[in-house]
């Protein structure tokens, strides 16, 4: 079974070989960091992060590279409406310059470090500041404006969409319109309406360039630090599914017409969206929520990351609470059976492990791998510790974090009886069920029903 990826670029699900195998070079788009992420962003981060430890997991050697967008970003992305890095310093009372806006990006950026750790998400090894690689935007810009794709008008350099054939591809080629052009009121000074932005001015704040002082366009962020660090062609890039129709159509077109080399990226993968009520979370539509608001309800965050691999990537979800705590109780539950495992750690059994690669490689299929999880716990004829060393091996890809439960102090006996007197009283054996607690009482524990489930801590 060859690994296999859904790429946007050629709407297929197709065998993935990367240039210089078995290296892997991997772009993922990182957060705009003018506020709290919330958990709809964290999506596109959990499936990075779960395509990357799919392909380590598979003997590939991954170099990813993220940006973090702390400069040159508009409130749409047909390059008009307001700075959203200004926006927010004016929200939070600063005064504007450049050290601010990078004091500001800094804050947020530890913040959203703090939640991949929470999600187990393992930081890109290579992480960069747009604001810091202004110089090789320059240089981009000024290639493209030496090739004839540029031109400029009176609030910035554009890039000509007319000169490039096949402009648009990623979208379903050129007469896939991207709405957003049609929604906002047109820069009359461009010469088609989806030029984009490679350089605007800004008088007031900036950096300096030979075009004049103002930032980078948002897309030529991510072609200058993609091919700095991975090379004028890469293997795989990510992104949500709204980067489709413009930041990363607009990114393989100045790429390809900077470079002359085709494609710029082989696969190009996007994650479906979180709703909340049946609408997109978005930061602009006050409708999201931050990690912090599922800790608060006592709920670890990796259930977050559970509940994400309940559904394929590209299935959109609709966040809820009840099915957050549906989730929070199947993961205790799989916390409870591991640690009745006992401590000794075996072999992992290559059926079920063949089984899981086969599911992993379809285009990371978790929800059927996940489910080969609970068949692992379910089996009879497996002894306990080959299920641990099967489990672990699993969990290099979940990161469920079933590894770091060693600490656990509860004794399996005692998890055992718990299970017992779990599955009693779902079998409404209450009499069974109350025995069981009893000797559960009489090895020094007791159990507390909640309503994410039984919760065993020490008497006394
Ligand atoms: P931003 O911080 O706005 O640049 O977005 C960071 C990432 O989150 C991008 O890859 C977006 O595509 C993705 N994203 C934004 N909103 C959602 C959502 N509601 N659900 C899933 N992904 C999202
Ligand atoms: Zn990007």
């Amino acid at each position: 079974m060859p690994l296999k990826f859904y790429n946007t670029l050629t709407r297929e699900k197709e065998i993935f070989t990367p240039i210089n195998p078995p290296n892997v070079g991997f772009y993922s788009c990182g957060p705009t960091v003018n506020n709290y992420a919330h958990i709809g962003n964290l999506r596109a981060y959990v499936f990075a992060d779960i395509l990357e430890k799919t392909l380590e997991y598979l003997g590939y050697k991954v170099k990813r590279v993220m940006n973090i967008t702390d400069i040159g970003i508009m409130s749409s992305d047909a390059d008009t409406g307001e700075d959203k890095m200004t926006a927010a310093l004016l929200r939070e009372g600063k005064e504007l310059n450049l050290k601010n806006m990078r004091e500001l990006a800094e804050f947020y950026t530890e913040k959203f470090k703090e939640d991949l750790t929470k999600l187990n998400i393992k930081i890109p090894a290579n992480i960069y500041f747009a604001s810091d690689y202004v110089k090789e935007d320059v240089e981009l810009v000024q290639k493209l404006k030496e090739k004839g794709y540029a031109y400029k008008t009176s609030d910035g350099i554009y890039f000509d969409t007319a000169k490039m054939p096949d402009y648009g591809i990623l979208r379903g080629g050129k007469t896939t319109r991207d709405e957003s052009h049609t929604r906002v009121a047109e820069n009359p000074e461009k010469k088609n309406p989806e030029d984009f932005a490679l350089w605007k001015f800004n008088s007031k704040m900036g950096f300096e360039s030979p075009f004049g002082q103002g930032f980078p366009g948002w897309h030529i962020e991510c072609s200058a630090i993609g091919m700095k660090f991975l090379g004028e062609q890469f293997d795989i890039h990510t992104g949500g599914i709204d980067l489709i129709p413009t930041h990363h159509t607009n990114e393989i077109a100045q790429s390809e017409c900077a470079t002359g080399k085709k494609p710029f990226v082989k696969f190009w993968i996007h994650s479906e969206f979180v709703d909340i009520g049946s609408e997109k979370m978005s930061k602009s539509k006050n409708n999201f929520l931050q990690l912090k608001s599922v800790v608060e309800k006592g709920i670890n965050p990796i259930t977050y990351r559970f509940w994400l691999l309940m559904a394929s990537y590209r299935t959109k979800v609709n966040f809820n609470w009840e099915a957050l705590e549906g989730a929070e109780t199947a993961l205790k539950r799989l916390y409870n059976l591991y640690m009745a495992l006992g401590p000794e750690v075996g072999n992992v059994h290559q059926e079920y492990q063949n089984k899981f690669k086969e599911y992993i490689k379809d285009d990371l299929d978790t929800p059927r791998a996940l489910a080969l999880l609970w068949d692992v716990f379910k089996d009879p004829n497996m002894s306990d510790p080959d299920k641990k060393a099967t489990i672990l091996d699993f969990d290099k890809v979940f990161g469920l974090g079933f590894e770091n439960l060693k600490e656990e102090i509860i004794p399996a006996e005692v998890l055992k009886l718990a299970e017992e007197r779990e599955q009693a009283r779902k079998n409404k054996d209450f009499k069974k069920s109350d025995e069981l607690r009893k000797e559960i009482n009489s090895l020094g524990y007791d159990i507390k029903d909640t309503s994410e489930g039984p919760r065993l801590h020490k008497l006394g």
